[in-house]
């Protein structure tokens, strides 16, 4: 593999975490035990883990020294002014509400926006923005491109709303029954695709027109920025700063996850322009999440954040951590493995349809190849296919989702080249003996959100 397009880790270590080395036959013991459930296994028995990108980010010497300075008083915490401050000038929004995760963000945004029966378009969804949305009397459509559909279409800014479908959705229900546009930036169902700014410039033109707000999800928007200053013309001379304060000018207001592109392990928060609706969030967050000034965060957390979402600006740091994970997807493609492309922001996905032909969905091929790639390497990994869908709960049939995948999710400066070079090594060992990997049948299937918690033995 030729690392001359992939820049080294713009960063040095200076604290280390040591990871233990299983042998095989201590993996075979752990992924039995573990239902060949790679949720179900402990993270000391990981050698490399790629669950999720979420929360699981190394923190700078910064950051760390900003968790010193944590102002922990009830009210009026100095670290909260820096926040504020901080998303303020970044993201351009006029009101700031933390909250304690993204989902606490999505839970107050949807209490106040939406009104039972209204739709909430999106470009495709997240499993908790649509949980609230829903929760809350919101019917959500999608009105991502078609293209977003199809694992093998290797085209650029596949996040991209379809703004005929949603012209088609106003014209047929009316803007008054639209409580908001939700816009993900970028999608991470979709595999972590970017949205194009010119795609967000003519749908807030199109949103204006009829008076319905748009509402960024920006848990990955400085992802998104990065594909649009590598991809989209005009932009390349830009500063990633720059581009994510236009980005948000095309919006209302923000979810955010700080668990993703902050830089930290834990936070978030709800930005908004509109003073009333600033009003009805900061009356909402005492109950659910806690003060305005903290909302479920300590102030070391606020300080961590603050730091952190400046950091990620930085145009060498972004460039890093997009091509590592593009570095990792190169590498399986060239080896002859099958990859959802193009390769996004936060992870390679796997297609297991393709890596065993052998088994039939109900045999479940992407729980299994996870299964197998820890057992082969150590290797953590999820399962986003038949078994993430889950069943109809009126006919309680499996649903049976076109994506059949296995995601290598990378954390935020914790690996390195090397690291991703060991995974693509695992993977296409792994593949030579494919038609080894057995289906599995469940032990133990759990009624709700079944991929967490289910177990599983080989058929
Ligand atoms: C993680 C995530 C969320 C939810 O954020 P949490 O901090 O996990 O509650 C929402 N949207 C997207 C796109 C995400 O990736």
């Amino acid at each position: 593999m030729n690392y001359d397009n992939f820049p080294a880790e713009p960063f040095r270590i200076k604290a280390v975490e040591t990871v233990k080395m299983n042998t095989r036959d201590e993996r075979a013991q752990i992924i039995r035990d573990a239902g060949y459930n790679t949720f179900l296994i402990n993270s000391e028995d990981v050698y490399i883990d790629l669950l999720t990108d979420s929360g699981t980010n190394a923190m700078s010497d910064r950051q760390w020294a900003g968790i010193m300075m944590g102002d922990e008083a009830y009210a009026g915490s100095r670290n909260f002014f820096h926040l504020q401050e901080t998303v303020q000038e970044l993201f351009g929004f006029k009101h700031i509400v933390p909250t304690h995760q993204g989902r606490g963000a999505e839970n107050l945004l949807s209490q106040i926006h939406i009104k039972p029966g209204q739709y909430v378009p999106g470009n495709m969804y997240f499993t908790t923005t649509r949980y609230h949305q829903e929760r809350n009397g919101g019917i959500f459509v999608d009105v991502i491109r078609d293209e977003a559909h199809d694992a093998q279409l290797n085209v650029p800014f596949k996040g991209d709303i379809d703004l005929a479908k949603l012209q088609r959705l106003i014209d047929e229900h009316g803007a008054e029954n639209i409580a908001y546009i939700c816009l993900a930036v970028t999608v991470n169902m979709a595999g972590g695709q970017p949205v194009s700014m010119k795609n967000m410039r003519e749908v807030h033109k199109l949103a204006r027109q009829y008076g319905i707000d748009i509402f960024f999800d920006a848990t990955r928007c400085v992802e998104n920025a990065f594909f649009i200053k590598e991809q989209e013309k005009g932009y390349a001379d830009k500063t990633i700063a720059e581009i994510v304060h236009e980005m948000f000018s095309y919006a209302d207001g923000c979810t955010m996850s700080g668990k993703k592109d902050c830089l930290v392990n834990i936070g978030g928060f709800l930005c908004m322009n509109d003073d009333e609706l600033f009003e009805q969030a900061k009356e909402l967050v005492v109950a659910y999440e806690g003060m305005p000034s903290y909302g479920g965060m300590a102030g070391r957390d606020m300080e961590a954040m603050a730091i952190g979402l400046r950091e990620s600006m930085q145009f060498d740091y972004i460039r890093h951590r997009v091509l590592q994970v593009r570095y990792l997807g190169e590498n399986l493609k060239q080896a002859g493995i099958p990859i959802i492309e193009p390769v996004g922001g936060h992870a390679v996905f796997l297609d297991a349809r393709r890596f065993c032909p052998h088994l039939n969905q109900e045999q479940f091929p992407a729980q299994s190849l996870a299964a197998n790639l820890y057992l082969e390497s150590g290797v953590r990994s999820m399962e986003r296919g038949i078994v993430s869908a889950g069943r109809d709960p009126k006919t309680g049939e499996n649903h049976y989702p076109k994506l059949e995948t296995v995601r290598l999710t990378i954390p935020r400066r914790v690996y390195t080249y090397r690291h991703m070079d060991v995974v693509a090594e695992a993977v296409v060992n792994l593949f030579r003996k494919r038609d080894q990997i057995r289906g599995l049948r469940f032990v133990y299937e759990p009624k709700q959100l079944r991929f967490f918690t289910a177990r599983f033995e080989e058929i």
